[in-house]
C-alpha cells in the first residue's frame, strides 16, 4: 500500500503533542525534525523537504497556535495544508480544445505506463463523455507496443490507428491526425516511443512529433515507484517539450511519496491523474487535497465514493447504504457487498481508503481473497433465510450445520460471522461519521 511507512512516521511525530495544552519551541522543534526525517526517507527531494519544513514552521510559530487549545491538531491542519500545496493545491482539469478533436501526446521512458495509461484515460472520456477517441500507435521501437495498444483497442472498443514498425513515427502521427478528421473522432491520442533513458534522439523525435500534431495537452506519464527519480524525469522532458502535465501511474504499489510530492515542486507541472492498478478503470483524477489527506491516514473517503459510483450498481449501494446506517446490514448485503467489492480490486486497499483505517489492525483479518469468497458463499447459501437476516441467530449449533452444509470446517465458518461482525461496526462507524482516525486521536 502506497504512502504506508510515511502516513505511520508522520502520525507518530504529530501524536507526540497530543494531550498538551501548550507546544514548547522544543516540541516544536522535535516534531519538525520528524517531519523532516519522515519526508527524506520517503524520497522526497531534498529542496521541497526544506521548503516545506519551513513552510510549516512558520505557519505553526504563531503565538494564537502555540497557545491554542488542542495543538496537535492545528499542527494537522498546518501540515495537511502544506502538503496540498506542495501537490498542486486544486485538480487540474484536462486541456480541451474547443474544436475537435483535442490532441493528447504521451510521452514517458518506457515501461512507466504509457500505453496502458492511454487506454485508461481514453476508456475514461469513452465512459464519461461518450467521446470517440482514436488511439494512434506511433511507438515503433519497443517490441509488441503496437500490439498492445490493438489489443487494448479491441478490448475497450476503441479504434486504434497503426502502420506497423516500418514507418516513421512522423508520418504515422500525420496519417492518424487525417484519419481522425475524416471519422470525425472528439479525441486524438498519440502513444509514442519511450526509452530506457532520455537520450536526444527520443527528445527530437518527440519535439517533431508535438510540432507536427501541435497537442492540447502533453502528458508525461512516470512510475510512482521511482520516487523523486520521477520528478528528475520529468525535469528532463520539459526541458525540450511543453509539457502540459503529468500522468503518476503505480500507485497502487509499494510507493513512499516521493514522486507525488516531488514532482510539482520540482517541475511546476500539475499532476494530473494517478493510476492505481492495471484494470482500465483504475485511473483517478489527482485531487492535491485528498491525496494530503491519504498521506495524513485520515482516508481518502471521496475517493472511495466516487470508486464505488463508478464500479457499484448505484441502487444496490444506497440500499446497502441505508441498511447500514440503520444498523439492519444482514448477511445477504454480506454476500451482495462483497461481490461488488471484489470487481474493485483488493478489499485491504479500499477499507484504508475510509477514515482511520489506514492502520487499522483489524484490517488483517478481513482480507478476503476470490478463493475463499466461493467458500463464503456456500457458508451464506447454508443458512436458513431467518439466519441471513438476524445473524445474532447462529449459535454455536447452528454454527455446526453451516459448516456440514457448506462442507467447510467450523473455524472458517467461526472466522466468517466474526469477519461479518466487524464488518458491520466498521460500516456503521464510517456511515455515522464516527471516525477513528487520526483526528479522532487528537481529541477531534
Ligand atoms: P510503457 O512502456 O510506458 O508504454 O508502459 P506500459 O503501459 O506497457 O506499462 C508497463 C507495465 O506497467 C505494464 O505491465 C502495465 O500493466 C503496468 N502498469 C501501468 N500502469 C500501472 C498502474 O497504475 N499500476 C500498476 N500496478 N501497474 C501499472
Amino acid at each position: 500500500m502506497a504512502f504506508e511507512n510515511l502516513t505511520e512516521r508522520l502520525s507518530k511525530a504529530i501524536k507526540n503533542l497530543t494531550g498538551r495544552g501548550r507546544v514548547s519551541e522544543e516540541d516544536l522543534r522535535a516534531t519538525m525534525r520528524e517531519i523532516r526525517l519522515a519526508l527524506l526517507e520517503a524520497d522526497v527531494n531534498y529542496d521541497t523537504v526544506k521548503k516545506f519544513v519551513a513552510n510549516v514552521r512558520e505557519k505553526a510559530s504563531g503565538t494564537d497556535i502555540m497557545e491554542g487549545l488542542n495543538p496537535a491538531q492545528q499542527i494537522v491542519k498546518i501540515v495537511n495544508d502544506e502538503l496540498t500545496i506542495t501537490m498542486g493545491e486544486e485538480a487540474a482539469p484536462l486541456n480541451k480544445s474547443s474544436k475537435i478533436p483535442t490532441i493528447i501526446m504521451m510521452a514517458g521512458l518506457q515501461g512507466a505506463g504509457k500505453t496502458t495509461t492511454v487506454a485508461k484515460l481514453a476508456y475514461k472520456l469513452k465512459t464519461e463523455e461518450k467521446a470517440r477517441p482514436l488511439l494512434i500507435a506511433a511507438d515503433i521501437y519497443r517490441p509488441a507496443a503496437i500490439d498492445q495498444l490493438e489489443i487494448l483497442g479491441r478490448d475497450l472498443e476503441i479504434p486504434v490507428f497503426s502502420m506497423g514498425t516500418d514507418v516513421n513515427p512522423r508520418d504515422i502521427v500525420r496519417a492518424g491526425l487525417k484519419k481522425a478528421a475524416e471519422n470525425k473522432n472528439d479525441y486524438v491520442f498519440i502513444d509514442t516511443a519511450g526509452r530506457l533513458q532520455i537520450d536526444e534522439e527520443l527528445m527530437q523525435e518527440l519535439k517533431d512529433i508535438a510540432d507536427i500534431a501541435h497537442p492540447d495537452e502533453i502528458l508525461l506519464t512516470v512510475d510512482a515507484m521511482t520516487g523523486q527519480n520521477a520528478a528528475e524525469t520529468a525535469k528532463g522532458f520539459s526541458a525540450s517539450l511543453d509539457l502540459t502535465g503529468v500522468v503518476l501511474t503505480k500507485l497502487d504499489g509499494d510507493t513512499r511519496g516521493g514522486a507525488a510530492l516531488s514532482i510539482r515542486d520540482v517541475t511546476g507541472k500539475p499532476i494530473k491523474f494517478v493510476g492505481q492498478g492495471e484494470k482500465p478503470t483504475d485511473l483517478d483524477v489527482f485531487y492535491p487535497d485528498r491525496m494530503a489527506s491519504r498521506i495524513l491516514g485520515m482516508g481518502d473517503v471521496l475517493t472511495l465514493i466516487e470508486k464505488a459510483q463508478r464500479d457499484f450498481d448505484e441502487e444496490e449501494q444506497e440500499k446497502q447504504l441505508e441498511k447500514m446506517r440503520q444498523n439492519t446490514f444482514d448477511f445477504n448485503d454480506f454476500v451482495a457487498q462483497l461481490k461488488q467489492v471484489q470487481s474493485m480490486g483488493p478489499m485491504e486497499d479500499l477499507l484504508k481508503m475510509i477514515p482511520g483505517m489506514a492502520n487499522n489492525p483489524a484490517l488483517a483479518n478481513i482480507n478476503i481473497d476470490a478463493k475463499q469468497f466461493a467458500h463464503l458463499e456456500a457458508i451464506v447459501g447454508s443458512m436458513t433465510p431467518a439466519e441471513r437476516e438476524n445473524p445474532d441467530l447462529i449459535n454455536p449449533s447452528r454454527r455446526r450445520r453451516l459448516a456440514a452444509g457448506a462442507g467447510r470446517p467450523i473455524v472458517e465458518v467461526n472466522r466468517m460471522i466474526k469477519q461479518f461482525d466487524q464488518m458491520r461496526k466498521m460500516m456503521n462507524q464510517a456511515t455515522n461519521g464516527n471516525f477513528g482516525g487520526i483526528d479522532k486521536m487528537m481529541g477531534g
